[in-house]
Parts: C-alpha cells; structure tokens; sequence
C-alpha cells in the first residue's frame, strides 16, 4: 500500500479529536512529500541532526515533533522552530529548553516523559521524580517553558493486558496533573504495534511510523 493509502487506513481508525503524528526517521523527503501531498502536517522524529536536515528540505508549514531522547547540547539546534518535544525527563534538559526559548523569544511546548514499561529502559521519569519537575513548571520556574502534557511507551510485548495497565496508569496520572494544571491537553501515548489499545486508555496523540512508511531497517 502507499503512504496515502495507509495515512487514509489508520485516519479511519483514529478516535476523534487523536492527533496524530507521523513518525517519518530513517525514512526519504520524497515519503514525507507525499504524506505532506495527503494533508498530513504533524511529523516526529527522534535525531536532532535528521529532523533540522528535513525542517530545511521540506515545507515550512509542517508541525515537527522531537519524540526521542534529546541531548542538553543539541538543544540549540531545535529551538528555533520545534513544535512540541516529547521526551523531556530531566531539570537539566528543562533549564536549557529555558534557556534557547528565552534566547529564541518565543515559548516551547513539551510533554514529561514517564517510565512506564517494565523493561529495562533509561528514559522517562518515575511519577514521583515527575510530581517534582512538573511542580517547578507550574510554579514558573522555567517561564519560556509551557508544559502541555506527558508521554509514555509500553512494554514492547504481545502481552495486551500489560500494555492495557500501563497506559492506564499515566493515564490515571495524566489526569490527576490535569487538575493542577490548565495547560494540559495532550497525552502522546501509542505506536503502531499499540496505538489502538493506546487510544482505548485514553491517548489524545498517537506517534505512528511503520504503519504509515514502512518498516525500518533500522532505528
Ligand atoms: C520510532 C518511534 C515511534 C514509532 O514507532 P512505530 O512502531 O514505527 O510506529 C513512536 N515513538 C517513538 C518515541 C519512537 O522512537
């Protein structure tokens, strides 16, 4: 199938009012092109280098998303012109999002990342490290920062029931942070593996790429 064929199949499938972002790493311009050709305009990707090459090449109208792990150093690369980061898990990562924002003038929409899965892995914070740095970002400490909401990855596995309880629990998260914080609107949560079951949880943003462009070679 094409990448508007499949941009079209997984469209159907979404629950209204889930946005969603087309993971388009590893993968062409002239792919991306041709998703950019059927409407879609919200991209992610996880290397910094890769994501400023294709924020040159491509149309100026796209919404890129930094999904992956983000180096404090590459920060300065991105600021001008990222849409929404996805995977901030630090203070230090925070402070310097601040610090180019502020040197950029403009405002940087992230989402806090949390340690979901069961696996070994070691991005993402545990609720609690969480609670502190989203209490710092409502108490302003970081002015030019404007968090929207959290992100989480399950458990690479078939086990359903699995997947189910840990989008469950940030959701049940998500919620009680929602409360306390008005600017909350997003909770990126779901692949292509599990983006159904995702949604069913509650996911508002889906980050889809093999289903859209393909498999990868690699990651
Ligand atoms: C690669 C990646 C995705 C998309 O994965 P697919 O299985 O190809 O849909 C989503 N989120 C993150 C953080 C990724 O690195």
């Amino acid at each position: 199938m094409s990448v508007k064929e499949n941009l079209q199949h997984i469209s159907s499938t979404l629950t209204e009012g889930v946005e969603l972002v087309a993971v388009s790493k590893t993968k062409p311009n002239a792919l991306i092109e041709e998703a950019y050709a059927s409407g879609q305009r919200h991209f992610g990707e996880n290397k910094v280098q890769e994501l400023v090459d294709k924020y040159e090449a491509l149309p100026k109208d796209i919404q890129w998303h930094l999904i992956g792990h983000l180096q404090t150093n590459k920060v300065k690369y991105i600021s001008p012109f990222v849409h929404l980061i996805h995977a901030v898990d630090s203070r230090k990562l925070t402070k310097e999002i601040q610090k180019r924002a502020s040197q950029n003038e403009r405002t940087i929409d992230i989402l806090v990342q949390i340690r979901i899965a069961k696996e070994e892995t070691k991005f993402g914070l545990p609720f609690d490290e969480a609670e502190e740095l989203l209490k710092d970002l409502r108490e302003n400490k970081y002015p030019n920062v404007r968090v929207v909401g959290l992100m989480g990855m399950a458990t690479n596995t078939d086990n359903e029931t699995q997947i189910t309880n840990e989008f469950s629990a940030l959701k049940s998260f998500y919620d009680t942070q929602q409360e306390l914080n008005q600017n909350f609107k997003t909770l990126s949560m779901g692949m292509s593996g599990d983006y159904k079951l995702a949604m069913q949880c509650g996911s508002t943003m889906v980050r889809v790429g093999s289903s859209i462009f393909g498999a990868r070679n690699y990651t």
